[in-house]
């Protein structure tokens, strides 16, 4: 079949030709997609992708469907077999959870459909509203920074481009980092892998990037960062940055920031907080202690993604120092010359804090929410967190057969279930085994990881839906799933 020859005074063929129907069926999409997050908590947490759905089809669809067959092929193939981190018994890795309101933020952007590389629209404000608001709840200087981008991986990969900028000035944009040889960054043995990435994505190198110690409560050793960074500057390296981290992957651990800035100070060192998930413990009064020395820190990277609940994908970097944070990205095309007037006003852009030149309008989702929600319900859900953890890990604490493996410093805990008659390997292949178990029964859905070599059972409670039977759910599961095992596998010995 050829293609027509379009005709170029008709209508876009890519609006609906029927507004009123295409209404009704946008109006029962959006009650499909609130019966699902209302409905979610019955469904399984999780459950195996059937094969057709995994199978991959070679060419792309050449006619269009109709709306409500798609939407139809969303609840039946995709909707039952998302994640789980909408769900009240998901605590893997670290989700958000999202909201119903987050629903009619997404809604919102799409129709808006801004890009948010500059130009003078309500949009621009809004974000940098979201990055003003930001720059309070940290206590930052006037002459900061931010500009929203995907997640705290795209963050601290630019706030480390800043750090360097600052080390080294502008040669490095121009001879790359041939003319500066020597830089080193320090961060501590549980910093995320995100921070291994940029040091290679920078061009320094992972070798680059030196691995401190931790504390038995998996924080830093600032004693041994202070001892490496002087050994490195008596040889001659060029001590960049330190990456600390408020909310460690694993144990959600927070390292001593205010020690952090004391060495930074002193040697003229880049403070980076990677507070991916903990940085937001500020918004509860409560957790804010904690993070005592947040306000004197270089630059912040931290998601709204996580335990804001923001839709997918919204992260955020703040500067202390504004003037360097441009410095680093700043570029001068011709086609993007800004005018005092128009819509070329409105300047500085954001694309000149960061990579992106187009960029989604994530911004809104995070208005939205804190608007909707304001700072205290939002910072109350986070320190409800916290005592569920509290609590789940004093449960742990009294039952004879688990074992807390780290002390639950925010919202993480870390536990595996025990057996005398288990060798260590046994041990670690039985909690892995468990967690597998909870997930592909729907329970709940923990996370693993090793501590020490050991294999742990990892709850990360980063979820508004949450409540304590949740959790009750998931001991008596553990315990069940554990005996299950323990009499398929090992049934002589426990004999
Ligand atoms: C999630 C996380 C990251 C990475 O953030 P993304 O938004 O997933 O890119 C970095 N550090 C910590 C501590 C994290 O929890």
């Amino acid at each position: 079949m050829t293609a027509s020859i379009p005709d170029i005074s008709a209508p876009s063929q890519l609006e609906p030709d029927d507004w009123q129907a295409f209404r009704e069926q946008a109006h029962r999409a959006l009650d499909a997609a609130l019966d699902h997050i209302q409905q979610r908590p019955e469904q399984p947490v999780w459950q195996e992708i059937p094969d057709r759905i995994k199978k991959l089809n070679d060419t792309p669809p050449a006619a269009g469907a109709l709306l409500e067959d798609i939407v139809q092929e969303v609840r039946d193939d995709i909707l039952p077999y998302t994640l789980g981190n909408t769900h009240p018994r998901f605590w893997g890795w670290v989700h958000g959870s999202g909201t119903a309101s987050g629903v009619i933020a997404q809604m919102m952007t799409a129709v808006i459909n801004a890009n948010m590389a500059g130009r003078d629209h309500a949009p621009i404000y809004v974000e940098a509203q979201v990055i003003r608001w930001m720059q309070t709840l940290f206590s930052l200087p006037a002459g900061a920074s931010g500009i929203m981008c995907t997640g705290t991986s795209s963050a601290t990969l630019l706030g480390l481009a800043v750090a360097r900028q600052r080390a080294v000035g502008s040669d490095v944009r121009r001879h790359g980092n041939s003319a500066n040889p020597g830089l080193v960054a320090y961060c501590s043995q549980q910093a995320h892998v995100s921070v291994v990435k940029a040091m290679e994505l920078l061009g320094l190198g992972s070798d680059a990037l030196r691995s401190v110690p931790v504390n038995v409560d998996y924080s830093m050793d600032c004693t041994a960062f202070e001892e490496m960074l002087c050994g490195d500057l008596q040889q001659g390296l060029k001590p960049f940055a330190v990456i600390s981290t408020v909310g460690g992957v694993n144990t959600g651990a927070i390292d001593d920031l205010v020690n952090v800035n004391r060495v930074c100070r002193e040697t003229g060192t880049w403070h980076h907080v990677d507070g991916a998930f903990g940085a937001l413990a500020i918004l509860s009064d409560h957790l804010k202690p904690r993070l005592e020395g947040i306000a004197d820190a270089d630059s912040i990277a931290f998601d709204f993604h996580k335990w804001m609940h923001v839709s997918y994908a919204a992260g955020c970097l703040l500067v202390r120092d504004g003037a360097i944070h441009r410095q680093t990205f700043e570029t001068s095309a011709a086609y993007l010359q800004n005018e005092t007037r128009g819509l070329a006003g409105g300047g500085p852009w954001p694309s000149e804090y960061g990579i992106d030149l187009s960029r989604g309008f994530a911004a809104l989702s995070v208005w939205f929410q804190l608007k909707e929600m304001g700072t205290e319900k939002l910072g109350t859900a986070i320190y409800r967190n916290c005592l569920q953890a509290k609590w789940f890990g004093a449960c742990v604490t009294q039952s004879t057969d688990l074992e807390l493996l780290a002390p639950v410093a925010l919202n993480i805990v870390c536990y595996r279930y025990c057996h005398a008659a288990l060798s260590a390997s046994e041990h670690n292949d039985l909690n892995r085994e468990i967690v597998v178990e909870l997930q592909c029964r729907g329970i709940a859905a923990p996370s693993t990881t090793s501590l020490n070599g050991v294999a742990a059972i990892r709850v990360c409670i980063a979820n508004h839906r949450t409540r304590k039977a949740d959790l009750e759910e998931l001991l008596a599961a553990t315990k069940q799933i554990a005996k299950e095992l323990l009499s398929t596998h090992y049934s002589q010995r426990l004999t």
